[in-house]
């Protein structure tokens, strides 16, 4: 799936465990991170070290979904609270979902181009293979 700057690289080096969603998953299982195109839009206007300079467009890694959950004050994951892990609380009507994820890997360097897509999306036939076993494919 795809996901802004800086959180598809704090997600794969594990430092955030809760990906925000506006909708709950039933997905579990390992899924390649890919880096959008933009920012985030918290980081657009401002110029946090970094975050400018980290790989997009770029699959970035992979996790693992272990849960999900609707976001509420204080929830937790295996006792630690959410907010803790990168997990945000609703301020509007509008749910938010924690999805949990685990089993960070980093791929180092950044793994083939790829566009990105709304929602969960097929990673293609021919970059597959670096995703799984982190080597590029013959001819690159
Ligand atoms: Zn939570």
């Amino acid at each position: 799936m795809t996901v802004k700057q800086p959180y598809a690289s704090r997600l794969v080096q594990g430092e955030k465990r809760i990906e925000n969603r506006s909708r709950p998953t039933s997905r579990r299982g390992v899924i390649a991170i890919h880096a959008g195109k933009a920012l985030h839009e918290h980081y657009r206007a401002e110029h946090v070290d970094g975050v400018a300079d980290m790989p997009r467009s770029v699959i970035v890694g992979t996790v693992e979904i272990v849960d999900c959950h609707e976001a509420t004050l204080g929830c937790s994951v295996d006792g630690v609270d959410c907010s803790a892990l990168g997990g945000f609380v609703a301020t509007s009507w509008e749910p938010v979902f924690h999805w949990v994820v685990t089993n960070p890997q980093e791929a180092r360097p950044p793994l083939a181009h790829a566009r990105g897509a709304l929602g969960f999306w097929v990673v293609p036939a021919d970059i597959e293979h670096e995703v799984v076993t982190g080597e590029a494919s013959d001819g690159r």
